[in-house]
């Protein structure tokens, strides 16, 4: 039996998603705005203390 896996994506980069349509996007480049719609995104990869 296996548990489900981690994602094996690596945040070196960034993982994003969108405040407003939740469109979410992994990029090596710094994403301010969501492509879809423009609006504002975070960056789930983000770790946080
Ligand atoms: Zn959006």
């Amino acid at each position: 039996m296996r548990h489900n896996r981690i994602d094996p994506y690596t945040p070196d980069g960034g993982y994003y998603e969108c405040l407003s349509c939740a469109y979410r996007e992994s990029s090596e480049d710094r994403l301010t705005t969501c492509p879809a719609c423009g609006a504002d995104v975070r960056n789930l990869a983000v770790a946080r203390e």
